[in-house]
């Protein structure tokens, strides 16, 4: 048996009539993945214990030879208990659930762990609060190495003051002279917003005022930076879009 440590659960998958093929993310082994025997049939041990978002104590023992960790027992830390009565909130934790799953490939990932135990906790705390959902794409954004560039042209390396241009090619700013057709046009205010974001602690976040308008522009821009570095489908994205048409909300 190895010795307990603590760890996410991603999320879950059934693998025979009766086991579980749990998704794990911790720090110290990064993303892994780990059988429950017998946790479909509610065995005492594994009750409300298995579910995306838990953060548990994880007990286990080596797998056969490889093959995946078993699952010996699991102690429950804490759950997003609130969120269950918040669809946004939850659609969110779900997008950064899998997030971390799809971006971290299997024993990486260790760093993103407690970015996202924190940001699971604030969510839960905070389930509206407009900044958690870029804030969450750019610091996931520097963790994986893609952080974009707000201070210098990527181009002339001239500093940026007043126009800024978003590429999406360069993976940063560009200044009015360099940018092209295809660049996004930032305004100061929301270039403003998103070198706070790049400073601010997650702790500070609830504390600051961010206006629906320069979410409308920073969230969208992070979203899609993100989704073009790591190339894939996010399902949970498109509940979070489902719940916000109509709303107006967004963040
Ligand atoms: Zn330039």
């Amino acid at each position: 048996m190895f010795d307990p440590f603590e760890a996410l659960v991603l999320s879950t998958r059934e693998v025979s009539e009766s086991d579980l093929l749990v998704n794990f993310l911790s720090e110290k082994r990064g993303r892994f993945l780990a059988v429950a025997k017998g946790a479909r049939r509610s065995l005492r041990r594994f009750v409300n214990k298995l579910e995306s978002g838990h953060l548990l104590r994880v007990y286990l023992r080596p797998g056969r030879r490889g093959l995946a960790p078993i699952l010996e027992a699991a102690d429950l830390l804490w759950a997003p208990e609130r969120l269950r009565r918040h669809p946004r909130g939850f659609a969110l934790a779900g997008y950064f659930l899998e997030l971390c799953e799809r971006s971290s490939p299997p024993a990486e990932g260790r760093e993103l762990f407690s970015l996202l135990r924190e940001t699971l906790r604030l969510t839960e705390q905070y389930p509206d609060l407009p900044g958690l959902k870029p804030y969450f794409e750019f610091r996931l954004l520097r963790l994986l190495g893609w952080a974009p560039e707000f201070e210098l042209c990527l181009a002339c390396g001239g500093r940026i003051r007043e126009s800024a241009f978003f590429s999406f090619r360069k993976g940063g700013v560009v200044c009015r002279g360099c940018a092209s057709e295809e660049d996004r046009r930032l305004t100061p205010r929301t270039l403003g917003v998103l070198r706070a974001l790049n400073r601010l602690s997650l702790k500070a976040l609830p504390r600051m005022i961010l206006p629906q308008s320069v979410i409308r522009e920073t969230g969208p821009l992070l979203e899609a930076f993100l989704l073009k570095v790591l190339d894939q489908d996010i399902k949970a994205l498109k509940v979070l879009r489902e719940l916000d048409h109509g709303t107006g909300a967004r963040g």
